[in-house]
């Protein structure tokens, strides 16, 4: 098998899983306008942006002799759980034969995700499998505590150097091979990105923002006009709602991401049952937000999202009752870097403007 999967947020953790496993792997290129572009012309015009990224990209693999997809699936009322089949079909019809090997939570179906799991393994014993995935989790795990601390420090200092060390840490990290590697570069990064530490103020002087939306476009940087280093760039410091680990220890792990439940939960008030996607979720996180004393919301829409069109109707209610600004922005192929940069440093200039700190 000649193997590839979507690009998404820490695409080197996709890669690594499947080359321990022993795959011959494909890294699938990130998105950018030509591939956009691509994803457009040959999707429904009504699918969900995300979709229509991922066309391209696939669309692109192609040209690489690519046999075997990789993705994740989906489940409840969203386009998700429909996405391989389409993406099958619309590539059988522009002429490529490719297996979509769809991986979805062990939650939903646990046979379905042992098939899956077995014929991913190849020649792998089970032991070894275990091996790979504590290597995998043990990766996201360093790249999200990393990222999580130039989503800090990026605030107040020349975003120049941090980026370059963001770079850097994914390079070294792509050539692992065991958990000990990885623990000595999160170490080795973390002690390098201490040194910026001396440059964030005292509490009052924080302003933080907690950014929501549908997971693809949360993750992936090159789509969302890279919305955090705008926010940082405001002095500003960022928080996702959601990191890779989360995912995984909400869709792979039994009995982990409790704590997620618990967040998941704050959302019932606006949104009663779950509709798909990440809504109920992210409207547990706005108010888990506004619990740890955050300043503002960006809610990050895909255009033809209906998990996410269904928050935004209910963000207004909920910035209202809980006194927190919100700002939705909406991602399709037409949002303008300019228009995102503008409307960010609108937003941002009205939440010190007005400080409704002094409302709480
Ligand atoms: S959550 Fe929204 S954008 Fe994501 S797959 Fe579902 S409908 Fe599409």
């Amino acid at each position: 098998m000649r193997l590839s999967f979507p690009y998404m947020g820490p695409t080197i953790v996709y890669k690594k899983l499947l080359e321990l496993l022993g795959h011959d792997v494909v890294m699938p290129p990130k998105p950018n306008k030509e591939i956009i572009d691509l994803g457009v012309k040959y999707s429904p015009e009504f699918a969900c942006f995300p979709f229509k990224v991922i066309t391209g990209i696939y669309l692109k693999l192609m040209e690489k002799d690519v046999d075997t997809l990789v993705t994740s699936g989906g489940h409840g009322p969203c386009r998700a759980g429909y996405y391989g089949e389409v993406h099958k079909i619309i590539l059988q019809d522009l002429g490529h034969e490719v297996e979509i090997i769809i991986i979805d939570s062990p939650h939903d179906d646990y046979k379905y995700f042992y098939e899956v799991i077995k014929r991913l393994k190849g020649d792998s014993s089970w032991l070894q499998v275990g091996r790979v995935i504590k290597t995998v989790y043990e990766l996201t795990k360093a790249l999200d505590e990393i990222e999580k601390t130039i989503e800090i420090l990026r605030a107040y200092n020349d975003q120049g150097p941090i980026n370059k060390l963001w770079m850097q840490a994914q390079e070294e990290f792509y050539q692992i091979k065991n958990t000990a590697e990885i623990k000595e570069i999160k170490n080795k990064y973390l002690n390098k990105l201490n040194k910026f530490e001396d440059s964030i103020p005292a509490e009052t002087e924080r302003y933080r923002i907690g950014i929501i939306g549908e997971i693809y476009v949360v993750l992936e940087q090159s789509i969302n006009n890279q919305v955090e280093e705008k926010v940082n760039r405001f002095g500003f410091e960022v928080e996702r709602s959601q990191y890779l680990t989360d995912w995984i220890r909400e869709n792979v792990f039994p009995f982990t991401g409790k704590d997620l439940e618990e967040i998941e939960k704050k959302g019932e008030e606006f949104i009663e049952i779950e509709i798909g996607g990440h809504a109920q979720g992210n409207i547990g996180h706005a108010v888990n937000f506004k619990e740890k004393g955050f300043d503002g919301i960006i809610h990050l829409k895909p255009f033809g999202c209906l998990p996410e069109l269904v928050s935004q109707s209910v963000i207004d209610d909920l910035s209202e009752k809980y006194e927190i600004p919100v700002l939705t922005i909406s991602i399709d192929e037409q949002t303008a870097d300019a228009n995102v940069l503008t409307r960010v440093e609108a937003f941002l200039d009205m939440i010190k403007e007005k400080d409704y700190r002094e409302v709480m």
